[in-house]
């Protein structure tokens, strides 16, 4: 294996192959979109992609055709859906591309179909509050989307929505919305092929928001979106490893304060291990003095504040030497911390942990198929 670099993501394509495979098995759903929008939650879309279409995804879904095209020109042939444009995205390179286009309104409908796109698919807002058209506008929307249909315009292939996951209640109402806006497209005469609302939340815990596809992001990467739920205990594989060479160890009395504003200080002799790592390369702030690191398999603390460019770990008399690994998450069942209990540490999810790692941060990817 290549010698690790100074700060290392280490990506196990193998990881989300496998991962895909086991949520497909608990599905059971015709088709499968993987999710790889923000470079497939910061580990790399296009090797990401393959990875996922190894383990059987037919579907990848991103967010506009900037991400799509960066795909295409990687040579990934599989359908993808965008969904998310803005007012100059550039629909006509989309539609050479022969990439489907989620629309949430008739102008983007009438903008696709200027574009010569060949098959959209609509997105409706069943209580989510974000993009989606809104119930008021479906029966207008489904015309329009019909008579271009007929008139050789976009094919619509899909209909979707997407869960805000705001509790048993919430979800349920969301799912008799999306009845609603089916049987709105059938009284217009659409026929989609794909029907879909279930993110990951949804696909495992919701058997009745499945449909025919799911758009699975999270899970490929094998991180769990239920608090306090082990990724293992649903099958699942984190795929990313993020860790750094100690740069530095010095010993140091007790009462030296550690980092700006001194908010960590010895309470004996020790010493202090130095991680190149800080919020400059996405490691959150928020996190200082609670941040879990393993170097060597002992678990430690981040010590102090968390800078832009590194910081600080007492590792009281353990032996660490300049060059040993410290590892801040990675898979658990080798014994690494897990993005969610930094996410935990920094009052934020495991989503944002894993998307926000920074360009100083070298990408190797491991155990493709
Ligand atoms: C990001 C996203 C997903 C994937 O969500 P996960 O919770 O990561 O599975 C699915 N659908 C849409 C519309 C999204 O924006």
């Amino acid at each position: 294996m290549s010698p690790r670099a100074l700060r290392e993501a280490r990506v196990s394509l193998e990881a989300i192959s496998a991962n895909v495979e086991a949520i497909r098995r608990i599905v059971g759903t015709e088709h499968f979109m993987a999710v790889v929008k923000a470079n497939a939650y910061g580990h790399g879309a296009v090797a990401a992609s393959r990875a996922a279409l190894d383990g059987g995804a037919d579907w990848l879904g991103v967010i506009d055709s900037a991400e799509a095209m960066a795909l295409r020109a990687a040579g990934i042939t599989a359908p993808i859906l965008t969904w998310l444009h803005g007012p100059d995205d550039p629909l006509a390179d989309a539609a050479g591309a022969s990439i489907d286009v989620g629309v949430s309104s008739i102008a983007e409908l009438e903008r696709a179909a200027a574009a010569d796109v060949a098959a959209v698919q609509i997105k409706v807002d069943t209580g989510l509050g974000r993009n989606g058209a809104e119930e008021s506008t479906w029966g207008e929307l489904f015309e329009r989307a019909r008579n271009l249909e007929r008139a050789g315009g976009p094919h619509v292939r899909g209909l979707f929505s997407h869960l805000a996951n705001a509790g048993e209640d919430a979800d349920a109402a969301q799912l008799v919305a999306f009845e609603r806006a089916k049987q709105a497209a059938a009284s217009a005469q659409l026929v989609p092929e794909l029907f879909h609302i279930a993110a990951t939340q949804g696909a495992l815990r919701r058997p009745e928001s499945r449909h025919n596809l799911v758009r699975v992001g999270l899970g490929c990467y094998g991180l769990s979106p239920f608090d306090g739920v082990e990724p293992a205990s649903l099958g699942l594989q984190p795929a990313l490893e993020l860790s750094a060479a100690v740069v530095s160890v010095k010993r140091v009395p007790a009462g030296t304060g550690i980092s700006y504003g001194h908010t960590y200080r010895t309470e004996r002799e020790t010493s202090l291990a130095l991680i190149p790592l800080g919020y400059g390369d996405g490691i959150p702030r928020h996190a200082s003095d609670r941040g879990p690191v393993v170097i060597n398999g002992e678990r430690f603390t981040v010590s102090g504040v968390i800078a832009m460019d590194q910081f600080v770990v007492d590792v009281g008399d353990a032996s660490v030497a300049v060059g040993d690994r410290a590892v801040l998450f990675g898979d658990p069942g080798a014994g690494s911390p897990t993005a969610t209990e930094w996410a935990d540490a920094a009052g934020t999810i495991n989503y944002e942990i894993i998307t926000r790692l920074g360009p100083r941060i070298e990408y190797r990817n491991v155990g493709g198929r």
